[in-house]
C-alpha cells in the first residue's frame, strides 16, 4: 500500500476537518486558532507541537498579512513537512563486512512479527538473502506465529521449543547465518511490558550473544509501536526505548488510525527516527518513511 491509500483514514479524520474549517471560518480569528488546535490535538499531534504550530501559523498571518483562511494549508502543510524532516536518512543501518542483524523490540500485539515478516519480503525482493530469529520464546504462540510469515516470504525462521533461552536461539540463529550465508538476520524477541526488569535482562544477554559472535552487531535495533494507541504509543516509547538500545521506530496500523498526527508527535518528542510505517496487514504494506510523502498524502 502507498502512503495516499495508507492513510485515507487520516485524511477523512483530521485533515479534511481542518481544510472544513478554513473554508467555513474564512476570517482568521481567535476562534479560528482555537478551532485548529483543538482539531490537531484530537488527530494526537501532541499540545506542545500544536501551541508551536499555531504560534508559527499566526506569526506568518501577520507578516504576510493574510486574510483568508484557505490560504493557511500549504503554510500548514509545510509546517508540518518541516516538523517532519529531521535527518530523514530513514535507510537501515547494514554491515558492509558481513551480516546484518536487525533487532526487533516491542509490546505484544503492536504488529512486530507483521513487520518481521514484511521486512524479511522486503530485502528477499531485493535478492537478499534473509533468515529470522524466534526469540519470543515466551508468548504462546509467537514461534508459530512467525513461521506462518516465514513461509509467505520464502524464508527460513531458527527456533528452538517454547519457553527456551531467547540467547539460545539467537546463538544458534548466527551461527546458522554463518554456515548459510546470509546477509540479513531479523531477530523477534520478546514484548511482554510486565517484567520489564526481567525483559530488560533478556535483551542484555541477546545483545551481548550478538555482538560477541558478530562484532558491530545488532545493527539496527527498531521499536515497534502501534499508531492507533496515539500518544500511548508514545509514552511506551519513553518508558522502552531510552535502555534498550534502539536505533529506530517503526509506526504499525497507520492505515487504521485518523490520528496520523502521532507521527508529528513521536518525530518531536523523541530522539528516534521513525524508519519505517506499516500500511496495512499484507506483506507489501511496509514503507521507509518519508515525510514528503506522507505530507502530500496527507494534504493533496
Ligand atoms: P505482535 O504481537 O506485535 O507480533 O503483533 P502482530 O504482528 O501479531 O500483529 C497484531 C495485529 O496487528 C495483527 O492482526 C496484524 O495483522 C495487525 N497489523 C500489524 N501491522 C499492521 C498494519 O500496518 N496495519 C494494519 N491495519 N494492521 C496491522
Amino acid at each position: 500500500k502507498q502512503f495516499r491509500e495508507g492513510l485515507e483514514k487520516s485524511r477523512r479524520g483530521f485533515v479534511e476537518k481542518v481544510s472544513d474549517l478554513m473554508i467555513r471560518r474564512k476570517k482568521i480569528d481567535e476562534e479560528f486558532y482555537e478551532e485548529l488546535e483543538e482539531i490537531l490535538i484530537g488527530a494526537d499531534v501532541g499540545v506542545n507541537t500544536v501551541m508551536t504550530l499555531v504560534d508559527e501559523l499566526r506569526t506568518e498571518v501577520k507578516k504576510q498579512r493574510i486574510e483568508n483562511a484557505a490560504e493557511l494549508q500549504p503554510i500548514l502543510s509545510r509546517k508540518l513537512m518541516e516538523l517532519l524532516r529531521g535527518d530523514d536518512d530513514v535507510r537501515l543501518n547494514e554491515n558492509p563486512d558481513g551480516i546484518t542483524v536487525i533487532l526487533f523490540v516491542g509490546v505484544n500485539g503492536v504488529g512486530k512479527t507483521t513487520t518481521i515478516g514484511k521486512l524479511a519480503h522486503r530485502y528477499k525482493q531485493e535478492g537478499k538473502k534473509v533468515l529470522l530469529a524466534a526469540g519470543d520464546t515466551f508468548r504462546a504462540g509467537a514461534i508459530e506465529q512467525l513461521e506462518v510469515w516465514g513461509q509467505r516470504a520464502g524464508v527460513d525462521v531458527i527456533k528452538q521449543s517454547a519457553g527456551s533461552d531467547p540467547a539460545a536461539v539467537m546463538y544458534d540463529a548466527v551461527q546458522a547465518a554463518k554456515q548459510r550465508g546470509v546477509e540479513v538476520l531479523i531477530c523477534d524477541t520478546a514484548g511482554r511490558l510486565q517484567n520489564k526488569s526481567n525483559l530488560m535482562e533478556e535483551l542484555a544477554k541477546i545483545f551481548r550473544v550478538i555482538q560477541r559472535e558478530i562484532p558491530g552487531a545488532p545493527h539496527e535495533v527498531l521499536m515497534v509501536l502501534d499508531a492507533t494507541t496515539g500518544q500511548n504509543a508514545l509514552a511506551q516509547a519513553k518508558l522502552f526505548g531510552e535502555k534498550s538500545g534502539v536505533t529506530g521506530l517503526v509506526l504499525t496500523k497507520l492505515d487504521g488510525t485518523a490520528k496520523g498526527g502521532i507521527v508529528v508527535a513521536i518525530r518531536q518528542e523523541l530522539n528516534l527516527p521513525v524508519k519505517l510505517v506499516g500500511l496495512g496487514e499484507k506483506m507489501e504494506d511496509l514503507q521507509p518513511f518519508d515525510s514528503e510523502q506522507f505530507v502530500h498524502a496527507l494534504f493533496s
